[in-house]
């Protein structure tokens, strides 16, 4: 099952009411994203990978989340500051970039191979 990385921003911007613990404006995922204090250090790391992709150093809100590449960065960014924990029901999964290797265990069928 997966997530498309679209609703998973509407669904986190669904608790925007609620005010940032910085206290400096809703926790909107463009506050968290792009101005809150509490993750400064989480999103130089962010921003870091935003460089590598073609968005440079763009800090368009905007322009980020509509960029396939680096919404992953996004998701990556909101689920470490932790505002994310609650829903673990929702199993988000990203298309992988293709460079990486990634180990599909998950592939692993019904088949019962089990040698005694
Ligand atoms: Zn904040």
């Amino acid at each position: 099952m997966r997530i498309a990385l679209n609703h998973f921003l509407f669904k986190i911007k669904a608790v925007e009411s609620d005010e940032c613990y910085c206290g400096e404006g809703s926790q909107t995922p463009r506050h968290i994203l792009i101005q809150c204090p509490l993750y400064t250090d989480l999103r130089q790391n962010f921003l870091d990978k935003i460089r590598m992709t073609d968005l440079g150093d763009s800090t368009d809100y905007d322009a980020i989340v509509s960029h396939s590449q680096a919404t992953r960065y996004v998701a990556e960014f909101l689920l470490q500051t932790g505002i994310l924990g609650q829903s673990r029901h929702a199993e988000i999964e990203l298309e992988p970039t293709g460079d990486a290797a990634t180990s599909q265990d998950r592939l692993a069928g019904t088949g019962g191979e089990d040698a005694g």
